[in-house]
């Protein structure tokens, strides 16, 4: 039960000052099923088959009330629960919209858009995780990821049983919904400088990993005018050409055709295209906090003041970028859906995860990886080469550390980290980060293992590891406490 307290909530997010929720309070709550990024599981297993899928439809239904837009990414499992999770809907009384394959953004996209107004939205994916995998995850009717209270109350319906049950008279009907592709490209057309992208006759390597991207990129840089190769564009739920976390290693072959020659730029999505991962002109790998950074001081570049909101563990790049143009950095805890959620509070004009998932709020309030690669275009049509807007940001190393930690160690841990910061800067939005001259500390225990996570950042890997063994004697020592 304690592994389950601990996965129900990050445990930074219940810190506040030196407070924590009692344990106890924590237990009253039913087995959380969402995740950071909807549910997750192995097909097949309980945890993913058609009758928790099916169930699980019967909860979004009864809480959604009205037309739910579906859709998938290009897992072999799609089709099996979606109509499963379909069939759920429509015996609570939802119409059901199926968009077929799409992107997470696209999805999101037609339900934030849709003129007869979508109650919401529900789509089947695991992201970037391995083939087995497949997930389910819900969609606000504004077209936002659901909040954790919004999922708590999804999960309290599961949980409850108590689904509502339409009669005859009632009962849903699934209609396909086939113009999804081609409003977000649309979308996306009307929020970027086209015309600078055309008239700077770029030419772009493409790797869609097998995903649902494969559906939506090539044909947007068709409409900007851009030249390109793929790699992996046809939607496959197998992966045969690489895993579908757009990590260095999967993306060899991009940055192998990128060195041929003759590219402006290569680009790499995730199985469900919400994010997306360059790579220079020289067929550099630029991790997500460069595209991240340099994405951050285009904008703040437009316009004095701006605010951009990213989690605790970005880079201090992305900091330094955007106070050279004037903006602002607030920080939050991991996940998108609060990335999105504080940029709609504070008004942030760009925002976004470590991870390549960027968030463009002109565009639409989630990670969006066809937004990013329009918006890269726009930046390198404006700005010269991507290895130079690159360059032009401070490049810092970052070093990750672990520390085996029992569960009803962690509070005490993490309230003797904080006691025992003395740096002015001491950041508890999500875990401990404590701020130096010449880098920072992040110590967060880890939601899912018995485990304390450390992570560092400063201008040389020397001095992150310096910093990261550091911490991680203090850990020992609580732990051993
Ligand atoms: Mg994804």
């Amino acid at each position: 039960m304690a592994a389950a307290i601990e996965s129900a909530r990050p445990i930074g997010s219940f810190y506040l000052g030196f407070g924590y929720l009692s344990p106890m309070a924590a237990e009253r709550k039913p087995p959380r099923l969402f995740g950071t990024n909807g549910v997750r599981g192995v097909v097949g297993s309980k945890e993913m088959d058609c009758q928790f899928a099916i169930r699980l439809g019967l909860a979004i239904g009864t809480y959604m009330r009205g037309t739910v837009m579906i859709g998938t990414d290009a897992r072999t499992s799609n089709d099996m629960l979606k109509s499963a999770c379909a069939s759920g809907l429509m015996a609570s009384g939802c119409r059901v919209l199926d968009c077929g394959v799409v992107p997470t953004p696209t999805l999101q996209y037609a339900v934030k858009t849709y003129k007869d107004k979508a109650a919401g939205g529900v789509v089947i994916t695991a992201s970037h995780n391995p083939p087995e995998f497949n997930g389910i995850k819900c969609i606000h009717a504004d077209g936002t990821e659901m909040s954790r209270e919004q999922e708590e109350a999804v999960e309290a319906i599961y949980h409850s049983g108590d689904f509502a049950r339409a009669d005859w008279t009632r009962i849903g009907r699934v209609s396909p919904f086939a113009t999804a592709i081609e409003r977000y490209i649309g979308g996306i057309m009307s929020k970027v400088d086209v015309m600078a992208i055309r008239r700077a006759n770029l030419r772009v390597a493409l790797d869609c990993g097998n995903g649902a991207g494969a559906l939506v990129t090539p044909k947007l840089l068709d409409r900007l005018g851009v030249r390109y190769v793929t790699l992996n564009a046809d939607p496959n739920g197998a992966f045969p050409g690489h895993n579908s976390e757009p990590t260095p290693e999967n993306t060899e072959d991009l940055t192998r055709l990128v060195r041929s020659g003759g590219f402006d730029m290569g680009v790499v999505h995730d199985g469900d295209a919400d994010r997306s991962i360059f790579v220079d002109e020289n067929g550099r790998y630029l991790y997500g906090d460069r595209s991240l950074a340099i994405v951050a001081k285009y904008v703040c570049s437009l316009r004095p003041g701006r605010i951009v909101v990213t989690t605790v563990g970005s880079s201090m790049a992305v900091e330094d970028a955007v106070k050279t143009k004037g903006g602002r950095v607030i920080y939050t805890m991991v996940g998108s859906p609060v990335v999105a959620r504080v940029m709609m509070r504070e008004g942030g004009a760009f925002g976004g995860e470590e991870n390549g998932g960027l968030i463009f709020p002109e565009f639409q309030y989630c990670r969006d990886g066809a937004f990013a690669v329009a918006k890269m275009l726009e930046i390198i049509s404006i700005q010269g080469k991507l290895s130079k807007v690159n360059d032009a940001i401070p490049q810092y190393s970052q070093f990750k550390t672990k520390v085996g930690c029992p569960e009803g160690k962690k509070v005490q841990v993490m309230n003797g980290i904080r006691r025992a910061a003395s740096a002015d800067r001491v950041d508890t939005t999500d875990g401990v980060k404590v701020y130096y001259d010449d880098g920072w500390v992040l110590v967060r225990p880890s939601g899912t293992e018995p485990i304390v996570r450390i992570f560092t950042e400063s201008r040389t890997l020397e001095r992150a590891k310096d910093l990261a063994d550091d911490s991680k004697k203090l850990v020992e020592k609580l732990v051993k406490g």
